[in-house]
């Protein structure tokens, strides 16, 4: 079976140096991938190119297994979800109207939102615990309130990709826990797949399948969590020394700076 994302020997600059060069792995089926690296490495960058809002200049992305050049705009986001770093709303939307923004590639232009589209919409609220916000401003959530109600706009898409960058960078531990937990837990129970840019590496480690490490827009080391985060790892793509070892309650590993 073809994997959900295939990055072919891609490289991309913005006009200047490489930005990413000769990224090369695959995001299965159910498969979360973390991709972890110090700013500036091209975590966004790879983001975008799987988004389709950027197109590499080497190397070619294939979406279960065609090009993803081919796909329309509206064939792509019915395929491919972001969740971006910053989300801002010019207008106090109801969380309700938020997440069925989500439905755009279904809709034709001028088409108001039918009952099949109200119904995907109340049930990524409910898949991201926010039933109850559906009625409140965007304005008045929470930073954690707030990611799970974009992550429910994302769903609504009903994509097989969700992009996630820096999802919990701005939640404190409680709440980068619960969007790990809920990102995990959707991904692995509805058979989607995840690809989510984050500097928490411990819990990077803890829900990914697979870890990317980029460093100066190269692939630096990829692999299973355990494997990949190592001492000399992450000091090579953070140039921080650190100590790993492993969490007595989890198994997972833990990094410590020293
Ligand atoms: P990260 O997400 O890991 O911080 P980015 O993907 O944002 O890294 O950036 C990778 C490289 O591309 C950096 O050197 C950055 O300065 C450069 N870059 C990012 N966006 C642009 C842009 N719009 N124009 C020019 N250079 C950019």
């Amino acid at each position: 079976m073809d994997p959900v994302i295939r990055f072919n020997h891609v490289g991309f600059h913005y006009g200047g140096p490489w930005a990413l060069r000769d990224v090369e792995f695959t995001v299965g089926e159910g498969e979360l991938v973390g991709v972890l690296g110090a700013n500036g490495s091209g975590k966004t960058t790879l983001l975008k190119i799987a988004d389709g809002l950027l197109v590499p200049q080497k190397g070619e992305v294939f979406l279960k297994g065609r090009p993803l050049s081919i796909y329309s705009r509206a064939e792509l986001a019915r395929e491919v979800a972001m969740v971006p770093q910053e989300t801002h709303f010019h207008f106090a939307f109801s969380v309700l109207e938020v997440v069925l923004m989500g439905r755009f590639p279904y809709l034709g232009r001028f088409q108001f939102e039918g009952r099949r589209d109200m119904e995907v919409a109340r049930e990524a609220l409910a898949a991201t615990h926010s039933t109850e916000l559906a009625e409140r401003s965007i304005y008045e959530l929470s930073g954690g309130e707030k990611q799970r109600v974009l992550i429910a706009r994302a769903l609504a898409q009903e994509p097989s990709l969700i992009l996630l960058d820096e999802p919990t960078s701005f939640l404190d531990l409680k709440f980068k826990k619960e969007i790990f937990d809920l990102i995990s837990s959707l991904v692995h129970s509805r058979s989607l797949s995840g690809l989510v840019v984050s500097h928490d590496i411990e819990l990077a480690a803890a829900y990914c399948d697979k870890l990317v490490m980029l460093k100066h827009g190269r692939i630096a080391s990829m692999g299973s969590p355990e494997d990949i985060v190592t001492s000399q790892n992450i000091e090579d793509v953070y140039g921080c020394p650190v100590v790993v070892d492993e969490n007595p309650l989890t198994g997972a590993p833990r990094v410590s700076v020293v």
